[in-house]
């Protein structure tokens, strides 16, 4: 493990090391927090507080930092996606809040382009809603989310991710939305870094942005942040820490610990005063050091890509030609994976392998390197 020692709690549990090549992903344990983040949540860890009072005011940080009127920490980008939805549902109301997930006499249709589902969806519909698709899935024009909207529509719900169509835009759904008096909720959870994505897309008009908070934002794993318009933003309050009420709300299987809340905020404090352009030469270097490791296997084309819309960081990206005779993308992956450490890199999706350095530690770019040369020249 280059070094890093690995953790006893784990060992007594049977789990062995692993290099996380495959970006922020839930399934490997998101990011890492950084010795602050840990520091702040032990301290937090060691008093009561009125958990309500706390994250209200732990919102006006995530609001200020994403240049939002009002922010919550949630449990995840998920919930807070739960949470959007329910907010759009019962607006302001106390019946509706404690009649959810039943959505009778509510609004309770979630707009998304097709090309946008994904399996985060089911989130969007907890809450007792109902998806309308509109366009295709490669696809959409005006005219069908124009279509999609009637009476019954809660929100549009837009999704920011790698690789994710954009159908007709942020800019035009956030506008035909607004003309038919429909709020726009965002699913941004691994847009940020950059940071100025925090605000990007308050900016151009979306009601409420959600992002996780244990990706690129390097808090806790089950955090999220929420910010948005004050008005909705105070029914999210209401669907999700009416603490003391009799009947809690649809949000309150999505509860966010006192660490979790304080993890959160000083991750994102952490993150919005962070070098970015420091952090991308490190993984700019390491995708370069594993790229020219890798050069001149015949039938593989190295590249080092960067482009925002589709990659984590830069990262090298190994495309087979018609003459590679090694073998195939999942038996590599395979060896990778149940090899000492496993090793998890992106691809098989598409007719690639990338080697995605935000979550590599210092020096395991090396092993990396070694081991695909291993399979790959073997
Ligand atoms: C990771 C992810 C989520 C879920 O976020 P959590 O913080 O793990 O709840 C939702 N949507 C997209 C697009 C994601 O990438």
């Amino acid at each position: 493990m280059a070094g890093r020692v690995w953790p006893e709690a784990y060992k007594k549990l049977g789990i062995s090391p692993i290099i996380n090549a495959q970006s922020w992903v839930t399934a490997l344990g998101g990011s890492i927090m950084r010795p602050e983040v840990l520091q702040a949540m032990d301290d937090a860890a060691n008093a009561f507080v009125d958990v309500k009072k706390l994250n209200l005011a732990a919102g006006e940080v995530v609001a200020r930092s994403c240049e939002a009127e009002r922010g919550l920490v949630t449990a995840g980008c998920s919930a807070a996606q739960v949470l959007m939805v329910a907010a759009c549902m019962t607006g302001l109301s106390e019946a509706n809040v404690e009649q959810l997930p039943d959505p009778t006499g509510m609004k309770n249709e979630v707009v998304l382009f097709k090309g946008q589902r994904n399996r985060y969806d089911k989130a969007f519909v907890t809450p007792g809603a109902t998806l309308v698709e509109f366009g295709t899935e490669e696809s959409a024009t005006t005219d069908d989310l124009e279509n999609a909207i009637n009476e019954n529509t809660a929100c549009v719900a837009f999704v920011v991710a790698p690789f994710m169509p954009e159908g007709i835009g942020i800019e035009e759904t956030i506008r035909v939305a607004h003309e038919h008096g429909v709020p726009v909720i965002v699913d941004a959870a691994a847009e940020v870094p950059p940071r100025s994505n925090l605000s990007k897309f308050h900016k151009l008009g979306a009601d409420m942005v959600a992002f996780s908070g244990g990706k690129g934002i390097g808090g806790p794993q089950s955090s999220g942040l929420l910010a948005g318009k004050a008005d909705l933003m105070e029914a999210v309050v209401m669907n999700s820490l009416n603490l003391d009420s009799s009947i809690a709300g649809i949000g309150r299987p999505m509860k966010v610990s006192k660490e979790n809340i304080i993890g959160l905020v000083t991750a994102l404090q952490l993150f919005t005063d962070s070098d970015e352009t420091a952090e991308w030469e490190q993984w700019s270097s390491k995708a370069q050091l594993v790229a020219e490791r890798l050069a001149g296997i015949d039938g593989v084309r190295v590249v080092v890509e960067d482009d925002p819309a589709k990659r984590q960081g830069p990262q090298p990206v190994l495309y087979f030609e018609d003459d590679y005779k090694g073998p195939s993308i999942a038996e590599i992956k395979n060896r990778l994976e149940t090899g000492d450490p496993g090793i998890f890199v992106g691809g098989g999706s598409r007719d690639e392998i990338n080697i995605v350095m935000v979550n590599v530690q210092d020096g395991e770019e090396i092993i990396i390197a070694d081991r695909m040369n291993e399979i790959l020249r073997g």
